[in-house]
């Protein structure tokens, strides 16, 4: 990692911290911290009235005599004469049991807060992860895969809202440690010193250990659950692939390796907190009694006072327990912060903007004008030599017409498609719609105008009506049938057994590639926009479907002026062309009518003879 890289990571992290916190309404936080300081106030009282019950009953004297002879209780009795309460045995006593139910109180309100802060750091971690993904560009959600991003909302969004938790617990705790400390010093100095002292020393080593080797397992989980995620979700995609390669042995095995790690790895986090938990203890008696050694043979404190030294050193031990636990299992959350820190702060570094000056021109008159365009995809990890997918291309697709892209695989057919609607926006060179330069027009507006067909099966799990309402929220039932006939999708829909209410599955489950591509053609056109993208619309279709969306394509042009780019593979395609691009290798090698490229384009000869 270079030195810059290291920066930003960090610099990655600080910020990240921001979302955590955010989520949480800054009266729930405050309200967590109060409750722990009112929870240990009202706690410290109980025990201390402890002190005046023993003293009373070992004396068998009056607690105004006692008041006289012991500065403690010269304090509780003021107290309660200040509360106007009477000072006697019972009325301790009851102040006591009074001390520990608000104090229970307490506590459920913190338990409710508690899981209130975590719910909501979730929410709007994840909130605040699945909106930066929707608001960048293309490429950045492209280049992370799928399993990552699963993994990042669903798997460590959840842990890095766990560290703000415990992030919490840890100021909790060091609150509690410290009123519980400041009432130690009043009831001995020198023994409270004493107590910490070896504290001090001896947890500060112990628990460094842990809570580093808690970090490093921590920062393990996420990767291991990273590879988890990608593995899963590639593997359920490709698991057509795997039943033909009869490979389910090999990719059970793989699966349980990486399963195996994570619960070593779980295991070992457990066993750090299981130490710490088991050495906090036993190290809070040797403190405790080292404290009391000094209290009573070195300082000749009191049996009653000792007493309630004992109690709340008692009360101590859970507290110190809860602190070290919250701090290593904010240790162990900490890589997840800084994996969701991580692909937030790409995505929003890579954030869209809306906010070009100028709308779409109301009716595309002269047509698409390239202008010098070139396209280098981004340095990844799988193409770490950046070669341009379009290189130099300056290309007029008239108004009005339908455009056929024609060229091998890998041209850049679809870069180019791609660069309309700005999914890409070019490396070098600018796209023109008449005048209007694509960058200064409105995102949103831009893309109101286009609407696209690709080859992806873009299907939602939902009815058919949602499906081609997706994006056209207020078509009519009308428009909708209109849209499907043009799309030839009417008949097959109708056919189904809920017709356009029937559910499509995941991906479109339910139905074959050829009526899928009907679906998202019918969606294109119900959108009724100037400019149609459609990468080879019918190759899913037998003959007759075909044409029939052949001739709806056309009629759509001749009403509405409509400007059709179509990638082509079949040569049917590109005779209805009125004018047909030819790529290769990023270029434009030949640009005419079907007629013009017959006499001056031997590949589209070859091709042509090819398929015909
Ligand atoms: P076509 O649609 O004509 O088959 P593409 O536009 O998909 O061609 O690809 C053009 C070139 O860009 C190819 O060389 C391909 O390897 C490269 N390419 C496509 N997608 C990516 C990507 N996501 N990252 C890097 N290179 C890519």
């Amino acid at each position: 990692m270079g030195m810059a890289d290291k920066k930003k990571s960090v610099l990655a992290q600080g910020r990240s911290w921001l979302p955590v916190f955010a989520g949480a309404s800054p009266a729930v936080m405050i309200f967590l911290v109060l409750f722990a300081l009112l929870a240990t106030t009202v706690e410290g009282v109980g025990l201390v009235l402890v002190y005046p019950i023993l003293e009373i009953m070992r004396s068998g004297e009056e607690p105004a005599m006692l008041a006289q002879k012991s500065e403690i209780f010269a304090y509780i009795v003021r107290a309660f004469e200040f509360c106007g309460l009477p000072v006697s045995l019972a009325s301790i006593m009851v102040m006591t049991v009074i001390m520990v139910i608000i104090r229970q109180g307490l506590t459920y309100g913190s338990a409710v807060n508690r899981a209130q802060f975590s719910y909501d750091a979730v929410a709007h971690i994840s909130n605040r992860l699945f909106r930066s993904l929707l608001n960048a560009d293309l490429m950045v959600v492209e280049q992370h895969r799928t399993g990552t991003l699963i993994n990042a909302v669903m798997v460590e969004c959840k842990r890095a809202a766990m560290l703000a938790l415990s992030s919490l617990n840890v100021l909790a705790s060091l609150i509690k440690l410290a009123l519980f400390g400041v009432l130690m010093l009043c009831l001995s100095w020198k023994a409270t010193v004493a107590g910490v002292i070896i504290l001090g020393g001896v947890g500060f080593f112990i628990s460094r250990r842990i809570i580093r080797r808690s970090r490093g397992l921590g920062s393990q989980m996420s990767s291991i659950n990273d590879a988890l995620g990608r593995f899963t979700s590639e593997r359920l995609r490709l698991f057509r692939l795997i039943k033909l390669a009869r490979t389910e042995t090999v990719e059970q095995q793989l699966f349980s390796d990486k399963v195996h790690v994570l619960s070593d790895l779980n295991t070992d986090l457990t066993r750090s907190a299981a130490r710490l938990t088991a050495l906090t203890e036993p190290l809070g008696v040797i403190i405790a009694l080292v404290a009391l050694y000094v209290a009573s043979q070195m300082l000749g404190m009191g049996l009653s006072e000792i007493g309630v030294f004992i109690l709340i050193v008692f009360r101590l031990l859970p507290v110190m327990q809860e602190l070290a636990s919250n701090l290593q299992q904010a240790a162990s959350y900490q890589s997840s912060l800084t994996y969701i820190a991580g692909i937030i702060d790409a995505a929003e570094r890579a954030t869209e903007q809306d906010d070009a000056p100028r709308d779409f021109p109301q009716s595309l008159k002269t047509g698409i004008r390239f202008e010098n365009v070139s396209y280098l995809y981004p340095v990844s990890e799988e193409h770490n030599e950046p070669k341009p997918a379009l290189e130099d291309i300056s290309l007029l697709l008239p108004a009005g017409k339908t455009i056929a892209l024609l060229g091998p695989s890998g041209a850049g057919k679809s870069t180019l498609i791609d660069l309309l609607p700005a999914l890409k926006r070019p490396s070098s060179g600018r796209i023109l719609f008449d005048d209007v330069p694509a960058n200064d027009i409105r995102l949103s507006s831009l893309r109101a105008h286009i609407a696209m067909v690709s080859q992806d099966i873009l299907i939602i799990d939902g009815s058919v009506e949602d499906n081609l309402r997706y994006g056209n929220p207020s078509a009519t039932a009308e428009e909708i049938r209109q849209a499907a006939r043009d799309a030839c999708a009417d008949g097959f829909i109708q056919a189904l057994p809920e017709g356009y209410d029937s559910v499509l599955g995941e991906r479109g489950a339910r139905l074959s590639g050829g009526q899928r591509q009907r679906i998202a053609l019918a969606r294109a056109l119900l959108a009724r926009v100037p400019v149609l993208l459609l990468d080879e619309p019918t190759s899913a279709l037998d003959a007759e479907s075909e044409l029939a969306v052949q001739q709806a394509l056309e009629r759509l042009q001749r009403e509405h002026g409509t400007t059709i780019v179509i990638i082509a593979h079949r040569l049917s395609t590109v005779s209805h062309a009125d004018l047909t691009v030819l790529l290769d290798k990023g270029r434009v090698v030949a640009c005419g009518t079907h007629h013009e490229l017959m006499e001056t384009a031997p590949w589209y000869q070859k091709v042509v003879e090819l398929q015909s």
